[in-house]
């Protein structure tokens, strides 16, 4: 009898002790195959400039006299693909300086109405009169956070708009509390996006439509890095789309975050 209830007591403790040790190597084996996909993908992404490039160079060697217009018209096209490569890595430098837990993240009082200020400058010069731009900053808060972060988030959300907006269509950037908290959003009239995708497009590399992408000069990390600099935040990001309609990217900042008026009034 004595032995039973040994076997009873022990039971249970090694059974959670298995489940946890499977439950760890799953968790493993994930990361192992999301690395090993990152790794595939980053290959890819390069290869697929590098043999452009490698294409176009072969056919000017062979070339035994190349008019000086078509050997420039060549020329500019290997730089669209350098300038390719050259994206995709200051997005994966800058994606893992955001994941990285030692990564510098210094915070200071940041001024949102400034900030958008600047991003409506940059999303206008980047839309080159496409489309309509309205800035609208209900609220004049400050926010506590990492300005580059922050401009990078929504930089990337402002430039999506424009790149996923046909030419006559309004992307609106908008700063607004709601409550305690405080939101950022930009509402374009663009391509909008199926529903089954929503869930997935903070996944690194994952497109929608990977030829509008690739030809609008899009990396397929821009909302990853757009996630992972709110999560610094504590900020989440919300989307609500229609397919043919257009997009709201939202990011939600909490009560937390923002900076009493009378203490930004004395600064
Ligand atoms: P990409 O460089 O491909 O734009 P992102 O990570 O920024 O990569 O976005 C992932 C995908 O989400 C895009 O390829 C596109 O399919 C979709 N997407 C992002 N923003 C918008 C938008 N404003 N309108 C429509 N689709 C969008």
């Amino acid at each position: 009898a004595p032995n039973t209830l040994l076997s009873v007591q022990i039971f249970p403790f090694e059974a959670t002790l298995k489940l946890l040790v499977t439950r760890d190597i799953t968790q493993l084996e994930k990361i192992g195959v999301v690395h090993r996909d990152f790794v595939a993908n980053v290959s890819h992404e390069l290869r697929t400039p590098l043999t452009v490039v490698g294409g176009f160079l072969e056919t000017m060697l062979d070339m035994e006299n190349m008019e000086a217009a078509a050997s420039k018209r060549y020329m500019g096209m290997m730089l669209d693909q350098t300038k390719r490569m050259e994206r995709l890595i200051a997005d994966l430098l800058t994606l893992s300086r955001l994941e990285s837990q030692s990564g510098q993240h210094k915070e200071e009082p940041v001024n949102i109405p400034k900030l958008v200020e600047i991003m409506a400058h940059e999303t206008r010069s980047l839309s080159g009169g496409r489309h309509q731009i309205t800035i609208e900053v209900l609220s004049a808060d400050w926010l506590h956070g990492n300005m580059d972060e922050l401009h990078s988030a929504m930089g990337n959300l402002a430039s999506n708009a424009v790149r996923y907006t046909p030419e006559g269509g309004s992307i609106t950037l908008k700063w607004e509390r709601q409550g305690e908290i405080a939101v950022f959003s930009v509402k374009d009239t663009g391509i909008g996006i199926d529903q089954e995708h929503i869930d997935r497009l903070t996944e690194r590399f994952y497109r929608v439509d990977r030829s509008r992408s690739r030809e609008t000069g899009g990396t397929g990390l821009g909302l990853a890095i757009v996630k992972h600099a709110l999560l610094r935040h504590q900020a989440k990001l919300e989307v609500s789309s229609v397919s043919g309609e257009g997009s709201t990217f939202s990011a939600v900042f909490p009560s937390s975050r923002i900076i009493p008026r009378s203490m930004t009034e004395l600064s």
